[in-house]
């Protein structure tokens, strides 16, 4: 069976300080098809934005963020877990850091948890552990984490599921007449060097860091997709149909299909 991780984010999960628990829903059951054909695992953004439903404190203070995001975090899983009981399926939560993706014992733990819960059909949901950390412990973005989770647990593809129906030509919440590109095979330097853009007030990243993990999974001779997680067709066509409705396959060769 081939492995595939999905990486969701905040701008998905949540709207107006609440978790969004239809599109959580639309996920979840998305999530449900896909076990049928590939082991999956989750990396779920979220928490933060989660713990401002309960406290309303300074995210952009670092202190802030922390306790949001410990505050955020059991919401978020609770909300999981009520949706995965719906299809009586057990599921995980995989607190980690950048710092262990630096050390063969920890990225060996890590894997032999997640090869042991698939094994046993329970399902790995993974976040950053934010909350005890420094920031240079941390990636500070889903985006390159579910890159590192990806390659580590020897997944086929990323999925990155955002607000947007894939890479465009320029920005197109500036342009209406951008355009989305169907497959890159490289990313060049400028364009991981842009100005960190993100979209919502809970996001981190931007396309940045997205191009910034399509760019390691390429150096690895790895795939991912970024495709919207408002509207799953897109996704499920990819990974259900072998049709690519919209969205963008980043892969070494142009003929590469998943
Ligand atoms: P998420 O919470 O899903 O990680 P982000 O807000 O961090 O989402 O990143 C997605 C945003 O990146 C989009 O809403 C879009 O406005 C912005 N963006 C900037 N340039 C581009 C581009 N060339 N293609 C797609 N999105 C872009």
């Amino acid at each position: 069976m081939k492995r595939i991780t999905i990486k969701v984010g905040s701008s998905v999960l949540t709207e107006k300080n609440a978790i969004a628990m239809e599109r959580m829903l639309n996920l979840v059951s998305l999530i449900i098809k896909l076990k049928k054909k590939y082991e999956v695992i989750l990396v779920s953004s979220g928490a933060v934005a989660a713990g401002y439903t309960a406290l309303r404190l300074d995210r952009k203070k670092n202190i802030g963020k922390k306790v949001l995001a410990a505050v955020g975090q059991p919401i978020l899983m609770s909300s999981y877990k009520q949706l995965f009981d719906i299809y009586n399926t057990d599921i995980s939560q995989i607190l980690t850091t950048e710092e262990d993706f630096d050390s063969i014992t920890h990225v060996d733990i890590f894997k032999r948890i997640i090869d042991t819960q698939l094994e046993n059909d329970i399902f790995p949901i993974v976040n950053e552990n934010d909350i005890t950390t420094t920031s240079d412990q941390l990636f500070g973005d889903n985006d390159q984490l579910s890159a590192h989770v990806a390659y580590y647990t020897n997944s086929d593809l990323l999925v990155i599921m955002s607000d947007i129906q894939g890479y465009y030509d320029k920005n197109p919440s500036k342009f209406n007449d951008a355009k989305i590109i169907r497959h890159i095979s490289h990313i060049p330097d400028e364009a991981l060097n842009q100005e960190v853009t993100p979209m919502h007030e809970f996001a981190t990243g931007g396309i940045v860091t997205k191009l910034k993990a399509a760019h390691y999974l390429l150096n690895k001779d790895r795939k991912m997709f970024l495709c919207s997680g408002f509207d799953l067709n897109s996704a499920e066509d990819f990974l259900l149909h072998g049709k690519q409705s919209k969205g963008t396959l980043f892969s070494k060769r142009s003929d590469d299909e998943f």
